[in-house]
């Protein structure tokens, strides 16, 4: 039986430190404060946006949510990234994609300044991460290498498989895991819709980190027996047993998986409490550098 890798006890305990750190901020003059945009109706951007919130009001973070309809110009957008990059009260600007089909988000992520790029989407911080020099690290990815820290899962020279090769999670992913720096130090592969004989490589895997989205796509035959598995998947599967007529699942057969795997991440429970929780622990960081500054 595999060991259970507590995302949400972990991400308990980082907002319990960030806390104090919050109150010290406080206590010198100092609120951080965190912005996000949200331009339509998705229900799910408006979950994340309000998690994010109450997440930033529990720890004394100063919240602000900027609601604007679907059919704002990017113009207007503009205009709204460009203000919060100039307020001093806001140390952190994000804006929840998806955008609606007439924006192109990477015009927009280019406009947030860098010192408050706190999704760590920005070019520039994706290069400062590339070269060992981060600034802001995107926060799933930095997730997954906290609570690999916590549970002191070290990836030195070991197989790491990752599948998915988005921008937001399997990409940097790989980027923070090849780092020639301790907690890091893997060998890394990144699988895809085009990898051959996916199975088989997913077989290599010390630890395995499935990011792409299919409802458990990694069966218990996937997996090396005593592997690390690490689901990054939120998928709605439709089950009438449910109130809202469908469940939470991960990119990973957790039944299968679990009894070969030697630790592996729950969903809901696992990655997902710990994008948050580094989310605010960047906002913090983003606060106490304008703290250096004012000085
Ligand atoms: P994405 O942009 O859709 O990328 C999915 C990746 O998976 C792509 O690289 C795709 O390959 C690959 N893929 C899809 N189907 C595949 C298949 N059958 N075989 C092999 N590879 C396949 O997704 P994302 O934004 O990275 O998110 C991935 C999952 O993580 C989603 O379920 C998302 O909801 C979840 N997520 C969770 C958190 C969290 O905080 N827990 C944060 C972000 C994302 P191609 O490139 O070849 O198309």
């Amino acid at each position: 039986m595999a060991e259970l890798i507590d995302g949400k006890q972990v991400a308990n305990d980082i907002k319990e430190e960030l806390k104090k750190e919050v109150d010290e901020l406080r206590g010198k003059g100092v609120i951080p404060g965190l912005a996000a945009v949200l331009v339509g109706d998705d229900p799910a951007s408006e979950t994340y946006v309000s998690s994010k919130a109450k997440a930033c009001e529990k720890i004394g973070v100063y919240s602000e949510v900027i609601r604007r309809p679907g059919d704002i110009t990017q113009q207007d957008l503009a205009e709204i990234v460009k203000d919060l990059n100039h307020r001093d009260d806001i140390d952190g600007i994000l804006v929840q994609s998806p955008l609606p089909k007439h924006m192109d988000e990477l015009t927009v992520t280019l406009l947030i300044d860098p010192a408050k790029d706190v999704d760590g989407f920005h070019p520039h911080n994706v290069g400062m991460m590339l070269i060992g020099r981060p600034a802001f690290l995107p926060c799933t990815p930095n997730g997954i290498m906290e609570l690999m820290r916590r549970y002191k899962i070290d990836p030195s020279g070991k197989e790491v498989v990752i599948i998915g090769r988005s921008n937001i999670v399997g990409k940097p992913m790989a980027a923070l895991l090849v780092q020639k720096a301790p907690g890091a130090n893997a060998t890394v592969t990144i699988a895809h819709s085009r990898t051959k004989e996916i199975a088989s490589v997913c077989r290599r895997a010390d630890i395995l980190i499935a990011a792409m989205g299919v409802a458990e796509f990694v069966k218990g035959d996937m997996i090396k027996e005593g592997a690390v598995v690490i689901d990054v998947g939120v998928n709605r599967v439709e089950d009438s047993s449910k109130k809202k007529g469908y469940r939470l699942t991960g990119d990973v057969a957790f039944e299968e998986c679990e009894p070969k795997a030697s630790m592996i991440t729950p969903v809901p429970g696992g990655v997902g409490p710990m994008t948050i929780a580094m989310l605010l622990t960047n906002t913090v960081i983003s606060s106490r550098r304008r703290l250096k500054q004012a000085r």
